[in-house]
């Protein structure tokens, strides 16, 4: 594959990021150079009366002027859409390649998709005023009212969400700041300790406000890789919730017996075991020391409980094509569990295999990942939340789908930005959501172990 190259000129002072963000979601297709023979001239400027760009690449010549009203966050919303899709519209007749969300690059395009005029409108409206491929629009509007009896609004709901960031090895494509259980060992203790103490200040937040608590989440990290005794004062301490409790065993070779036993007790119901492929050599290349074996010993073992279970795989690990693929997803099929989550390989700094050359690894599988889910649906299982990453293969997304009555609340309300999500851990992100403005204010925890041990005085 030829990649078209150009130079960019910007005279940007506003919205440099969301031109930067189209021409990002071109690559590889597209590619800029400093001194190329094609320049791609934009201007974009903000007065207090309006916003307004000029483009000037070949033959394209627009020149774009939106007049403010009373209402600054939609015209400014508008302006960006207007901006993006005309770059858009510009690459795509140049290069031929028609991107699967058109211009919508953020990370939640059921968001966008909410704000057409009507549920039965959403189709057009994405089509029509992002470019947003048929298939992926189809499927936004399918998402968005397969939602629809999942959830309600309110401003008392909240979600827990506890991160414990340790693993049994660090996969190839990893990105999250997961430590290396071995190498960590000494600091587990009291990382324990202080999620404890955190604990306990939610629950007094918690009844202070009269709360609803929808959901509890223990991700990671691989929290089913640290010892029993301490997986136990986490969860008894919040086992006494009459709601939705996941917790994260994603690595398939941590799944024994005495955990499962643990978790059923404390009124977990809710784990995740991730194979994130069924390839065998796929699984050595990443880094990921799960056997195929061990993957199936794991799930015998979880159906004995009454776990919902969730899996994961990604699409594009190790350059898998259609065959591994879609293996994969058949024998994640075959073992039927609640919820399958569809991701695609998004390739981020901190990652061993970034800047590799895996552009190349799922190109062009945009189609054949409809084809999937399609067979998804066949079996039964139903597209209920949908999110995308920056630096997504192939522009594509990360899907969740489930068994009808199955849904993971926490993975739509997360999603959606409907419901405030208390965090705690190294890493972790709180979420208060303000239903009556849309207003959303975060708090983060330091990502390395070192530093939030040093917040809390225990280094
Ligand atoms: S198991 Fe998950 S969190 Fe842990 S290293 Fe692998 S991808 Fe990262």
């Amino acid at each position: 594959m030829k990649s078209l190259q150009l130079s960019l000129k910007c005279i940007l002072l506003p919205f440099l990021n969301d031109v930067l963000e189209i021409f990002k979601a071109y690559k590889p297709y597209i590619e800029i150079v400093e001194d190329a023979s094609d320049i791609f001239f934009i201007e974009t400027y903000e007065n207090s009366s309006s916003y307004g760009y000029k483009l000037i690449f070949k033959t394209y010549n627009d020149i774009f002027n939106l007049k403010k009203s009373t209402d600054i966050l939609d015209d400014k919303r508008k302006f960006k859409k207007k901006l993006k899709t005309t770059i858009y519209n510009i690459l795509k007749n140049e290069t031929k390649i028609e991107l699967p969300y058109g211009s919508l690059t953020g990370v939640r395009p059921t968001i966008v998709a909410k704000r057409a005029s009507d549920l039965n409108n959403i189709n057009f409206y994405l089509t029509t005023e992002y470019g947003v491929s048929s298939h992926r629009a189809k499927l936004l509007e399918e998402i968005i009212i397969n939602q629809k009896n999942i959830y309600e609004l309110n401003q008392k709901n909240i979600c827990l969400y506890i991160n414990i960031p340790f693993c049994p090895s660090r996969c190839s494509y990893c990105s999250f700041l997961s430590n290396e259980i071995s190498k960590v060992r000494q600091f587990i203790d009291i990382y324990v300790d202080i999620l404890e103490k955190q604990i306990d200040e939610f629950l007094e937040i918690y009844v202070k406000n009269k709360l609803i608590l929808k959901s509890i989440y223990i991700g990671g990290g691989t929290p089913s890789c640290i010892d029993l005794n301490l997986i136990e004062k986490i969860i008894s301490k919040i086992s006494g919730f009459n709601c939705e409790f996941t917790f994260e065993a994603g690595r398939a070779e941590t799944i024994k017996t005495e955990l499962l036993d643990l978790l059923e007790k404390n009124n977990v119901n809710r784990i995740s075991i991730n194979p994130q492929t069924f390839s065998k050599e796929t699984l050595l290349k990443i880094n990921r020391n799960t056997s195929i074996e061990q993957i199936y010993e794991a799930f015998n073992l979880a159906k004995k409980y009454n776990f919902s279970i969730n899996s994961d795989l990604i699409i594009g690990l190790n350059y898998e094509r259609e065959n591994e693929i879609f293996n994969s997803i058949k024998e994640l099929v075959k073992i039927s569990p609640d919820n399958i989550t569809i991701h695609s390989l998004s390739i981020k700094k901190g990652s061993t295999i970034a800047n590799k050359g895996q552009e190349k690894a799922i190109i062009g599988l945009g189609d054949f990942m409809i084809d999937c889910y399609n067979y998804l649906k066949l079996n039964n299982y139903f597209p209920y939340y949908l999110y995308r990453q920056k630096n997504t293969l192939d522009n594509l997304e990360n899907i969740g789908f489930s068994k009808k009555g199955k849904e993971c609340i926490y993975n739509v309300l997360n999603m959606e930005d409907i419901c405030s999500i208390y965090a705690i851990g190294a890493g972790a992100i709180s979420k208060f959501v303000n239903l009556e403005n849309n207003s959303i204010e975060r708090k983060s925890y330091p990502k390395d172990i070192k530093q939030f041990l040093k917040l809390f005085d225990k280094i």
